[in-house]
């Protein structure tokens, strides 16, 4: 994660720093095409932020379950880029289905992991183009521990209920993993990446 994948941003970015002063450049405020945030350096000043709170976490470290959360409500936010294949989206839409509603329970989770890890035939829905009121600067803007991580919370229920038509989808993908005999779900204990 943070590697610059868009190459036609960078080259966008590249282009305009030919006609700007850099200095003007840094305070240009767009907003983020993913999360909809208004940010210096828009889409890429959100990931820079993103990055910053995962930094963050070395400092503070907060739980697994509330991290994964964090991953899935950014990743949501910015499916261009976190979701763009099937199985990743399902990773992510899963995770979260699973932290709002299963309470992150390690089963549930190791069990989407391996039916992910295996040949489980998912498609990519359509995905809604407002994702959530709020935004990782919730998150951002507080500096202890809990009232970053209810921070985490708020922000993971509003990207989830911005994905709201597909919830079935998400429950229904669980079920898939759940369902897989416990046989096929032994297996060797690989990850899903
Ligand atoms: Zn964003």
């Amino acid at each position: 994660m943070g590697a610059r994948r868009r190459v036609g941003e960078a080259a966008r970015t590249s282009f305009v720093s030919a006609s700007r002063p850099k200095s003007e450049l840094q305070s240009v405020t767009e907003r983020c095409a993913g999360c909809s945030l208004l940010t210096e350096g828009g889409t890429a000043g959100c990931r820079k932020l993103f990055e910053e709170l995962c930094a963050r976490e070395w400092d503070n470290p907060i739980s697994y379950r509330v991290h994964r959360m964090m991953v899935d409500a950014y990743c949501l936010q910015h499916p261009d880029e976190y979701c763009a294949t099937a199985k990743s989206f399902a990773a992510h839409l899963t995770g979260m289905c699973c932290a709002i509603e299963h309470k992150s329970h390690p089963n549930v989770l190791r069990a989407v992991q391996q039916w992910l890890s295996g040949k489980a035939a998912v498609e990519k829905p359509p995905l809604p183009a407002r994702r959530g009121e709020l935004t990782l600067m919730q998150v951002y803007r507080e500096q202890d521990p809990v009232p970053q991580m209810l921070a985490v919370n708020r922000w993971a229920q509003s990207t989830w209920n911005a994905y709201s038509a597909l919830h079935p989808l998400a429950r229904k993908w669980i079920e898939q993993a759940m369902e897989r005999p416990a046989s096929a779900r032994r297996g060797p204990a690989t990850s899903a990446r």
